[in-house]
């Protein structure tokens, strides 16, 4: 495919369990984008944090028990990295982002700087509250770098991780009630960003993820050129 060398900035949107993460991972390897996932970008803010930083605490708080954080902290952590990746001339795989109405205006505005319109590709991976729970219930990641390790036949019978060979563990905080509020989170929240985005006039891509992964990956980059 000769569209690598292309800057492009594809925003997958998805609810817990659609596969977002594993697609944004293959799309950024081989497109060769770089790869803006919001949820890494908290997590590492929030590593970093001053234990005595209240702001911070709160913000560890919402972000552990499956809400949203402050509009305003996600928007200027994510615009810069945005803005990073942007100057840098390579293509963008947006992860997570933006994650209510109200965070569509200043992060597009970003991108919009930096990626024509008509470059500009919005995924949304759609899948059922039923299926975000059974996926959510039984995954598995790995103890070190939490790799999720996927119920697929190559996965069956390993005992650690194939990337950096640590023990594979369940994550902790997946109880159904958990996902259940995840997901609805993302249905009464992240959904009418993608009206929004639409309404807008950027290029919005429905992909089914209750399909395997392999297939999803092809689905998506059928339909982005
Ligand atoms: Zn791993």
């Amino acid at each position: 495919m000769e569209t690598s060398n292309k800057k492009w900035a594809v925003i997958l949107i998805g609810p817990p369990g659609s596969g977002k993460d594993t697609q944004a991972e293959l799309l950024a390897r081989e497109l060769k984008f770089v790869e803006i996932k919001s949820s890494k970008i908290i997590e590492d803010k929030l590593k970093s944090a001053d234990p005595n930083d209240a702001v911070m605490n709160r913000e560890k708080e919402l972000f552990y028990s499956g809400q949203l954080n402050t509009r305003e902290i996600v928007d200027a952590w994510i615009t810069e990295r945005i803005e990073e990746v942007g100057k840098s001339g390579v293509g963008l795989i947006g992860n997570g982002w933006p994650r209510e109405v109200g965070e569509v205006g200043t992060q597009m505005a970003t991108v919009d700087t930096y990626y024509p319109k008509d470059s500009v590709k919005v995924v949304s991976i759609t899948l059922s509250e039923g299926e975000s729970v059974k996926r959510n219930s039984k995954r598995r990641v790995c103890e070190k770098n939490g790799h999720p390790i996927f119920d697929t036949k190559e996965n069956e019978g390993i005992a650690v991780c194939p990337q950096d060979g640590s023990a594979i563990i369940l994550r902790v905080d997946d109880a159904p009630e958990t996902i259940k509020k995840r997901y609805q989170v993302y249905i009464t929240q992240t959904q009418p960003v993608i009206d929004l985005l639409s309404k807008r006039g950027y290029n919005l891509i429905t992909i089914n993820g209750e399909q395997p992964i392999e297939s999803v990956h092809r689905d998506i980059l059928d339909k982005l050129w």
